[in-house]
């Protein structure tokens, strides 16, 4: 096979404080929570739009931010957000959280379904409104390092390849892009074939108008592959996606793309429309680092002394867990670390993890992490717990659950779906 060797030398465009390689809201959290350390931040975004999965994915869902007992747990910038995107979109936000925890027990838990696109635009309005520097159509391609010290990063864009220095990089891209090329050990998963669109049918645009929502015009129904959270009805003839390769992502947006193309082309074309399809692939689990603390589900209920939030399961009522700075860090690499879909954690565990509000909140900590590590010259994995912990309470996060959430009995725990998911 031949080989050629590539060198290219490159002059740094510009330094940063912290640059945060990745928009989703992780990312968008990120890079807020810095600037508003007074850091010098650099957002970088491959796509077109920020918000990751929650918007170029069609995952307009935040899921539940409390306990299932009408306790709040998840808040900083999550709360700001849940509420923000109703705010010139469709909003269904049960209206007994609309000023805070019910007044009264009520099933409903704090959710909010929201118009991805709008809630886009938003994000971008407010990444500006911060003075953050953002640059749209732009891959974190490479990090430069320096032993495990990582001292920019190469960027691939319309201008070509660029470098930019930074003191932190934080890693948000979902895939943990840079740390993986970091030599930062990490631990890569397998998804479902999942494919969900939006459309409008006639049906669903009458709805629409005889209930006056706009939102009752969208329809599920347009998707190519249907399988959920748990995997259930997986076809035997597709193959389980890392999302790591080219071909990978390939074949699955082939398969995907034809097989709903298959499903119009049975449907009157008169009858309906397809809105959008995904932006981004569907993959929950590409790529998480092997941090320097895993959670699994046997943390649940657990107090870290080293907690940098509290989140709570979407799915089970009263199951809470705490995120350890650890689980964002691995010891040695002084200046990198990660949020949201890549935080250290297996099974379920790392379900709890991901989902949209922890992931806004654990981009906050990073942010938070990265910031006082600046300030101290310390590395990331090093810095001083308490001030830590204070600067994110600061932040409108809550560090530790109080044990008065706690369920009677916590040693019975029952999870639905998947085995593997224990
Ligand atoms: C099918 C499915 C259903 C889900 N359902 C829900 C739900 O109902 N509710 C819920 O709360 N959560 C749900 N989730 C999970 C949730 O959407 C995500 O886990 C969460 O949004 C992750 O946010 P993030 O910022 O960590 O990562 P992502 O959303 O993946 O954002 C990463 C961002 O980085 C960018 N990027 C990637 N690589 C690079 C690079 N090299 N350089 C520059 N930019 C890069 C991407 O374009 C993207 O904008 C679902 C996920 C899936 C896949």
């Amino acid at each position: 096979m031949e080989k050629i060797s590539v060198t290219h030398e490159l002059t740094c465009k510009k330094e940063y404080d912290i640059i945060v390689a990745g928009g989703g809201v992780a990312g968008v959290a990120a890079a807020i929570t810095a600037k508003r350390r007074g850091k010098s931040v650099l957002l970088l975004e491959k796509s077109n739009i920020l918000g990751g999965l929650a918007t170029l994915g069609l995952v307009n869902l935040f899921v539940a931010m409390c306990n299932g007992r009408c306790k709040q747990i998840i808040f900083g910038l999550a709360d700001e957000w849940i509420r923000l995107a109703g705010k010139y979109g469709y909003e269904t936000i049960s209206e007994h959280w609309r000023d805070g925890e019910p007044k009264e027990m009520i099933t409903r838990r704090f959710t909010q379904r929201f118009s991805p696109y709008i809630f886009a635009l938003q994000l971008t309005e407010m990444v500006k409104e911060e003075g953050i520097d953002l640059l749209f159509d732009c891959i974190a391609s490479e990090p430069v390092m320096e032993g495990n010290h990582c001292k920019g990063i190469i960027t691939e864009s319309k201008s070509g390849r660029e470098y930019y220095k930074a003191k932190m990089v934080i890693d948000v891209t979902g895939d943990a892009d840079i740390l993986r090329r970091s030599g930062m050990p990490t631990v890569s998963g397998r998804n479902f074939f999942s494919y969900f669109g939006f459309g409008i049918t006639l049906e669903s645009c009458k709805k629409a108008v005889e209930t006056n929502n706009i939102m009752n015009a969208y329809t599920g129904g347009f998707a190519g592959g249907t399988i959920g959270l748990y995997g259930t009805g997986q076809p035997e003839d597709v193959p389980l996606y890392s999302g790591l390769t080219v071909e990978d992502v390939s074949d699955y947006l082939i398969r995907n793309q034809t097989t709903l193309l298959d499903r119009l082309k049975k449907d009157d074309p008169t009858s309906r429309d397809l809105t959008t399809i995904p932006l981004m692939p569907q993959f929950r689990t590409t790529c998480h680092i092997d941090g320097d603390y895993t959670l699994t589900m046997d943390d649940v209920y657990k107090h870290f002394d080293d907690a940098i939030c509290a989140i709570n399961d979407f799915d089970h009522r009263d199951v809470l867990m705490e995120i350890p700075l650890r689980a964002i860090t691995k010891k040695g690499f002084d200046n990198l670390l990660t949020a949201g879909r890549c935080v250290s954690s297996e099974g379920y565990a790392w379900d709890m993890t991901r989902v949209i509000p922890p992931a806004i909140i654990t981009g906050q900590c990073a942010a938070e992490t990265a910031a006082l590590a600046i300030d101290t010259n310390t590395p990331v994995a090093e810095v001083d717990i308490k001030t830590l912990q204070d600067r994110i309470a600061s932040d409108n996060i809550m560090v530790h659950f109080p044990d008065e959430y706690l369920p009677e009995d916590t040693t019975h725990l029952e999870y639905a779906g998947d085995p593997n998911h224990k």
